[in-house]
């Protein structure tokens, strides 16, 4: 079935229908790669499983390598060669998951249930081919209900799939999360969950409010900003796609049985609350460019040159000019601590056509962001936010904002407290 030709929606059965002895579904099931670090784990995964299955539903299962082993396999293809051949890595990546969906099959047998284990490429999951960072073209899941309909649970290799010449390709990075995605949508699966280590989306990192909330429903967008904000739960690029096709999921964890978060598209009743979530994310630096001439051209000399260098910017400020006759102003603008020195080289490198005085980088800031799709429809929720940081003595160095978001550059070392005081605010407690 290609997806995109048809609008894919998967039947919701939250909240009330979850299933139980009563409604027979087919439920598409995602294990990351802490569910299944070991083989306890994966015992557990199967016996989670096999529950299901004894209340009479029927299960696809969606597994990552077990935890470790995709970062293993590139350490040793770097100890081969710096850059290996992409098509080789994909071959080699593939096998993380090839081992999990092997082990937990058999950890279903050994519970007497049936089961198979099928790669990315035995489910029908057909990709472009560009290695390493494929995107799913087309899904045809006929082996899948075959396999089903012989009464096995079915077992996919998470993050992979095949060119249409069956080169075996891999999705990127937490790609297991998409291929959740692609084949609850492909299948209109009655249900995805995605289990992992946390109990679902929370108001804030629990690490740094021990009284933050674990939210019932999400929307697509809120999800979205919060994972981009640093609170990783899941790939934006499945988010993405479950926004696209309507896939109504659950994020909850494997190791208790509480219900985890819904994610789906925002509703009414959503819009009531302002603020959905709180983010920090650390993993910010600025450089500031000072006394740049103020004329047609510079800034797209300056961020055509960054995105030549493939860093990717998040939030630009540039101030009013000053000066007359040759005005000069100041731009300063963020990027992920890790690219910042190559940032740094790509702005030296402009000093002379460019002409400014000098260029400061730091890594020392954080990036605080309140998330609500309430926000469309609630006004003051900035200046209620920038009234807090103020009385906290915490000053505001960017601000950019969106529909369903405002977001501030501070100070690193006062990131902390400065979430706790909006989670209190915001959030409550
Ligand atoms: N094993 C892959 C990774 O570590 C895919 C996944 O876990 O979702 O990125
Ligand atoms: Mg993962």
């Amino acid at each position: 079935m290609p997806i995109g030709s048809q609008p894919l929606v998967s039947r919701p059965l939250f909240p009330a229908r979850r299933p139980g002895a009563h409604n027979m579904a087919l439920i598409v099931q995602k294990y990351g790669g802490s569910s299944v670090g070991n083989p306890e784990r994966i015992k557990n995964v199967a016996a989670r499983v096999a529950k299901y299955r004894a209340d009479g539903h029927r299960l696809v299962v969606v597994v990552s390598a077990m935890s470790g082993v995709t970062d293993g396999l590139i350490k040793l293809a770097k100890e081969i060669m710096p850059l290996p051949s992409e098509r080789e890595m994909d071959v080699l990546l593939a096998t993380g998951e090839q081992t999990t969906i092997a082990l937990t099959a058999m950890a279903l047998h050994a519970l007497g249930v049936p089961a198979a284990s099928m790669t990315g490429a035995q489910a029908g999951i057909v990709t472009d081919g560009v290695h390493t960072k494929a995107k799913i073209h087309n899904i045809t899941p006929k082996k899948i209900h075959d396999r089903l309909n012989e009464g096995n649970v079915v077992i996919v290799a998470g993050f992979q799939g095949e060119t249409p010449d069956g080169a075996i390709t891999t999705l990127g990075r937490g790609g297991s999360d998409l291929t959740a995605i692609a084949l609850a949508a492909a299948l209109e699966a009655d249900l995805c969950q995605i289990y992992t280590d946390v109990d679902g989306v929370y108001t804030t990192d629990p690490r740094i409010v021990p009284t933050a909330k674990k939210l019932t429903e999400v929307s697509y967008d809120e999800m979205l900003e919060l994972a981009s904000l640093g609170a990783k739960v899941m790939q934006s690029r499945s988010v993405e796609f479950a926004k696209k096709f309507g896939v109504i999921f659950e994020v909850r964890s494997s190791l208790n049985d509480n219900p985890g978060t819904i994610v789906k598209e925002e509703s009414k009743s959503m819009e009531a609350v302002v603020v959905r979530g709180v983010a920090l994310d650390k993993n910010q630096a600025k450089v500031t460019i000072i006394a740049v001439p103020d004329r047609p051209g510079v800034s797209a000399s300056v961020f055509k040159a960054l995105a030549d260098a493939a860093i990717n910017v998040d939030m630009i400020v540039q101030n009013v000019s000053h000066g007359s006759g040759k005005p000069t102003t100041d731009i300063s603008f963020t990027v992920e601590k890790a690219d910042l020195l190559k940032a740094q080289k790509v702005i030296e490198g402009l000093k002379a056509t460019l002409g400014f005085s000098q260029a400061t980088a730091t890594d020392g800031i954080a990036k605080l962001s309140i998330v609500g799709v309430g926000m469309r429809s609630h006004s003051g929720v900035a200046a209620r936010m920038f009234d807090t940081l103020a009385k906290d003595g915490i000053n505001i160095d960017m601000i950019s904002t969106s529909e369903i978001k405002v977001s501030v550059v501070i100070d690193a070392a006062k990131g902390e407290a400065a979430v706790r005081s909006l989670h209190k605010i915001f959030i409550g407690t």
